[in-house]
């Protein structure tokens, strides 16, 4: 306690109502949760079994564990819930399955698959009008699912047609995940609020379970997850959230920051404790993030500070184009490096959009620094992760038609499309999925024997698989699994080259290799490969955010990404129009959105901020003229030193410039 402000210490230690604190970036709000953690524990003997903590991505959720951990022996955590809303949801899902309609080992469809089986129920293909039109509907559904909207309102409250199709679509869609033993990344939130809803009893018993809870990063909530908090706090009032509007970027995800406003009215004895002292920044970072912050409306009136100096001016560059540009910060970036014998991690290069980070990765490459993209083309996004992913799914779902779909032919089974369409429609028929009908009998009168006979002998081989994965609940089962269909060989053959190969297989046994971790672990005490797997899945979903080693590396991230997490040395690149606002932020009007990702990223920063620009951009080949924020022209002018174009550097001076400094870095590295 004594290491906090007074401020702090009250709001840890306040716990006689519910209590919302609401402060600025950096200014300890992530740090209260954990210290009230250990708090509840130790002083208010509420065993940790009794409270639970969320937040929003994985990587979040893990660092508050080892903090608390830090803070509390491990002896005294036993059965604490630290974890994202997601998995909350699939706690509670996994706890009260058959309450919510589902079966045993059901599966969770992420953003992709969801996407996939709404194109299939609507006949689409992949044409643009078709991608559009899916689009449209996948983003309307999760829409009204965060917005606990079930099919039949969205029927009766659609405003036009287009919206009426959606809700069509909707229930069933929902059928058709129901029949598959399926939910979706939304229904974790969903389902558990419904349950609550109609079984007040099951409510009862997890409220009972956690009778203490601490929300993190509360402006991101949604309707969705503000239900499932109230549901789970009423009528004690019982909650801890923190929070800060001018954080909230996640409008486009539902995310509603008038929550924060409305627990002052569903709560009228809500205590609100501001903290003003930030403890990560400089004085000159603080000042360009309350600049450009100052230019949104408000709600709630904030001060900022910090006595950590005045600091370095922020560096505005600014280059002739973008590999310019990216050569610009990895130069500078191993200069600084050395000048001031920091680490690669002291660094944070951020962005708007994942494939900005290509170029700046290839040019980290050339000069050897290691680094860690988060998010981007996730691990779990490559093909031969998703196909054994997929058969992962089959063994624990026999009902995961999707699942079904995409490995049936994987490796190649000449299995035709012909074949998979009389299959699909004798399940639909007999209401079964499309895996369980394999092995029907009756199947070689729909289809020539031979078809049959290799649906039947691919079930077989399948369904032993499960009952050794069952069984023996060790890696086993997939390692046999993998070297049965001869998977190493098929990746070989469809890898363009020996070395790409080489990897795809190398991906696949660390995906078992982290199985045989988790098995081992055992942290919650219900490792079995079926859960394993179930979490595998979830990890899936959330990796856009995840970042499991702490290893010595610069890390590149989006700046939605980044948030809640701080670095001494931060890049924001691509500070340009178009891009620092998006295009469709400009197209829509949602700029104060914009802003509050730019005072996100700028108050990542610890010591030193360095923007950068490109003055021209290739757009589908051509070069473009690019024009430079307008979040640059809100910072404070005084506090800036600006690079390269614009102190009139000659382009071509520029570009020799980076290249000589690049070659003398490379130098230096050999
Ligand atoms: P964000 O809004 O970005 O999520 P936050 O409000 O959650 O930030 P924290 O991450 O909890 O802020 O804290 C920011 C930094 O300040 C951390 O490095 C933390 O260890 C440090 N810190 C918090 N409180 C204190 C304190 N009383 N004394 C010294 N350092 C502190
Ligand atoms: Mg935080």
């Amino acid at each position: 306690m004594s290491q906090l402000n007074s401020r702090q210490q009250e709001a840890v230690s306040y716990t006689q109502g519910p209590l919302l604190v609401l402060a600025g970036a950096g200014s300890g709000k992530t740090s209260v949760i954990t210290r009230k953690i250990a708090w509840l524990i130790q002083h208010q003997q509420i065993s940790a079994r009794h409270i639970a903590a969320v937040t929003f991505t994985n990587k979040a959720a893990r660092e508050m564990k080892e903090r608390v951990s830090a803070l509390v022996p491990r002896s005294e955590t036993r059965g604490l819930i630290v974890s994202t809303f997601h998995n909350l949801g699939l706690r509670i899902l996994k706890q009260e399955q058959a309450a919510s309609g589902l079966r045993r080992g059901f599966s969770i469809l992420d953003q992709t698959d969801s996407r996939e089986l709404l194109k299939e129920l609507l006949h689409r293909g992949d044409s643009e009008r078709d991608i559009e039109a899916t689009d449209f509907i996948h983003a309307r559904i999760s829409k009204w699912k965060n917005e606990l909207v079930l099919p039949e309102q969205a029927l009766s409250t659609a405003a036009n047609d287009d919206e009426l199709r959606a809700a069509v679509a909707y229930g069933q869609y929902n059928r058709m995940l129901r029949a598959c033993n399926a939910v979706d990344f939304d229904d974790l939130i969903m389902l558990p609020v419904t349950l609550f809803r109609e079984q007040p009893r099951i409510m009862e018993k997890w409220r009972n379970r956690i009778r203490y809870l601490l929300v993190d990063e509360y402006q991101d909530t949604n309707s969705a997850q503000y239900e499932l908090v109230r549901q789970l706090v009423e009528p004690l009032g019982r909650f801890t959230v923190v929070g800060d509007d001018d954080q909230s970027i996640y409008a486009w995800r539902g995310a509603r920051p008038e929550n924060l406003a409305q627990l002052q009215t569903d709560w009228p004895n809500l205590n609100v404790v501001k903290l003003e002292q930030n403890y990560r920044s400089t004085g000159r970072i603080l000042k360009a993030a309350n600049a450009v912050i100052s230019n949104n409306p408000h709600v709630f009136e904030k001060t900022l500070w910090s006595d950590y100096g005045y600091g370095d001016p922020i560096r505005v560059v600014a280059m002739r184009d973008e590999d310019a540009e990216t050569d610009w910060i990895a130069g500078d970036l191993f200069h600084q490096r050395l000048q001031r014998g920091l680490k690669w991690k002291d660094f944070a290069i951020l962005y708007r959009g994942n494939f900005q980070s290509r170029l700046m990765e290839t040019k980290l490459q050339s000069l050897q620094i290691p680094y860690k993209v988060s998010g981007g083309k996730s691990f779990f996004s490559r093909a031969e992760i998703k196909d054994l992913m997929c058969y992962f799914r089959l063994l624990v779902n026999p009902d995961d038609d999707n699942a079904f779909l995409r490995i049936i032919n994987t490796p190649r089974r000449e299995i035709g499309p012909a074949t998979l369409e009389k299959l699909a429609g004798w399940a639909a028929r007999r209401d079964q999925g499309m895996y369980h009908v394999c092995d029907d009998f009756a199947l070689s009168e729909i289809m020539p024997a031979k078809s049959a006979e290799k649906l039947r002998e691919f079930k077989q081989w399948l369904d032993a698989k499960r009952e050794l994965c069952f069984r023996d609940n060790s890696t086993r089962a997939i390692r046999e699994l993998i070297s049965d269909m001869d998977y190493e060989g098929w990746l070989h053959q469809q890898s363009s080259s020996p070395r790409i190969g080489e990897k795809r297989v190398e991906n696949i046994w660390t995906l078992v290799a982290s199985i045989q971790r988790m098995l081992d672990k055992d942290e919650d005490g219900d490792a079995d490969l079926e859960t394993v797997i179930a979490k595998l899945v979830l990890i899936d979903m959330l990796e856009q955010q995840d970042d499991e080693d702490d290893t010595d590396r610069v890390q590149l991230m989006t700046l939605h990404a980044a948030k809640g997490l701080e670095y001494p040395h931060v890049y924001m690149m691509g500070v340009e129009e178009e891009l620092l606002p998006h295009r469709t932020s400009i197209e829509e009007d949602t700029i104060v959105e914009e802003r509050r990702l730019m005072y996100v990223g700028i108050t990542r920063a610890k010591r030193n901020l360095t923007m950068s620009y490109a003055m021209t951009r290739r757009q589908f080949g051509e070069k473009v003229d690019t024009v430079p924020s307008r979040f640059i022209e809100e910072l404070p002018q005084e506090d800036l030193e600006f690079i390269g174009e614009g102190v009139k550097i000659d382009p071509e001076r520029a570009d020799e410039m980076a290249e000589a400094s690049i070659a003398g870095l490379r130098a230096l590295l050999e």
